[in-house]
């Protein structure tokens, strides 16, 4: 992830070896486990428990997201290494039970999602202070992890475990039962009480808690396309007007026809809302047509791409950091993430139109490392679908 700039960071999916996505190397990722950035203090599966169905979520997507260092004059390069925001990543976790994601952000005690950010100094306890060289795999031997600093991470799930071992072997280590039971299904039944290594946990091929692994790379959007969209928008004021005055004369038919069940005030009120919200519907799928591909638009401080015009957060909606500071928008998720992620069923599943996550806008280094941050869900209205 580029370090923060006025334009959009598109993020894309793509396949990478998996030394790469490893915590040393400040990957930016989609499923798989978390590579997490602070090594000592990873979240407990408390943490990460859905307010609904009380189970462990899974990890989305990580993104690393330093500030900017500006030019490297030596006054400059040390007061950015003092900096306690040298190394930044921000971390998405959501639960994988469908019913659980049919809630709407009125009810923001149950959201089953969980951001993190996390932030490092240039010295500190765990990486170089040279930057990695992203060409070279490390081995084995060489690989910092968690466990260096006495952190066990579930086998199935990559959470803080605490010290839950399956009670046979000693070895498998789990954050929850139901990790355990998922576990023992899928492969430690076989292996449990024979030799295994470190690195020879069940194979996570076989693990379907997870979602499937991938890098995600950035590429700034073109300056033009957000250009253009203005440019239409200033255009397109006069034809929106003429879309809500069919709007109304529709609705001026069907008061007639219904002989005023409603007041034409209230009728003209709903037409225009969904004439709005075709309006932002196709201005969300325009823009997203020129990069099909984007799974994710980064633009800290900058406006978010809306899927419809209902249920846009208010600046009051937005909760502000534990700090005091206001939360600002930093990230979105685009429901082209979703075919990514295998988990479409019949009946039901995960879904989102797009998910805005804003953050702390002093970056602050109150509380916890891995400090809670804010989403709020937009779903496709319904008018928007057909
Ligand atoms: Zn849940
Ligand atoms: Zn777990
Ligand atoms: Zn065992
Ligand atoms: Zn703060």
């Amino acid at each position: 992830m580029a370090a923060c700039t006025n334009n959009v960071e598109l993020g894309f999916v793509e396949k990478s070896p998996p030394w790469r996505l490893l915590s040393q190397f400040f990957p930016s990722k989609v499923g798989g486990k978390p590579a997490w950035l602070n090594l000592k203090e990873v979240p407990k599966s408390k943490n990460l428990f859905c307010p609904n169905c009380n189970k462990t979520m899974t990890f989305l997507l990580q993104i690393y997201c330093p500030p900017p260092t500006g030019d490297e004059d030596d006054a400059t390069a040390e007061a950015t290494a003092q900096s306690t925001c040298f190394h930044r990543t921000l971390y998405v976790f959501c639960c994988r039970e469908a019913t659980c994601h049919q809630t709407s952000n009125s009810e923001d005690q149950k959201s089953p999602f969980a951001i993190f950010r996390c932030q490092l100094e240039r010295r500190n306890d765990f990486y170089s202070y040279e930057p990695p060289d992203e060409d070279s795999q490390v081995p084995e031997k060489d690989i910092i992890s968690p466990k260096q600093f006495d952190v066990l991470l579930c086998d199935v799930c990559g959470c803080n475990a605490g010290d839950r071992k399956c009670g046979k072997c000693q070895k498998a280590v789990y954050c929850c039962k139901d990790h355990q039971v998922m576990d023992w299904k899928i492969g430690h039944k076989a292996k449990c009480g024979k030799e295994f290594g470190l690195h020879d946990a069940t194979p996570p091929a076989n693990n379907k808690f997870l979602f499937p692994e991938f890098e995600l790379v950035t590429e700034p959007e073109s300056e033009e396309y957000a250009a253009q969209e203005a440019e239409e928008n200033i255009e397109k004021g006069s034809s929106n007007e003429d879309l809500r005055l069919v709007g109304a004369g529709l609705v001026q038919t069907a008061v007639e026809l219904e002989n005023g069940y409603m007041s034409t005030k209230d009728l003209d009120r709903m037409a225009r809302k969904e004439t709005d919200d075709d309006v932002q519907f196709m201005n969300f799928k325009k823009r997203i047509s020129h990069d099909p591909d984007q799974v994710l638009r980064y633009q800290k401080g900058g406006r978010p791409l809306f899927v419809s015009a209902n249920d846009q957060p208010s600046e009051k909606d937005i909760v502000p950091c534990s700090c005091g500071a206001k939360r600002q928008f930093e990230f979105q998720i685009m429901p082209q993430l979703l075919t990514h992620l295998e988990v479409d069923s019949l009946d039901a599943s995960i879904d989102w139109g797009t998910l805005l996550i804003y953050t702390c806008s002093k970056s602050c280094t109150e509380g916890p490392p891995y400090h809670p941050e804010f989403l709020w869900k937009q779903d496709y209205h319904n008018s928007s679908i057909s």
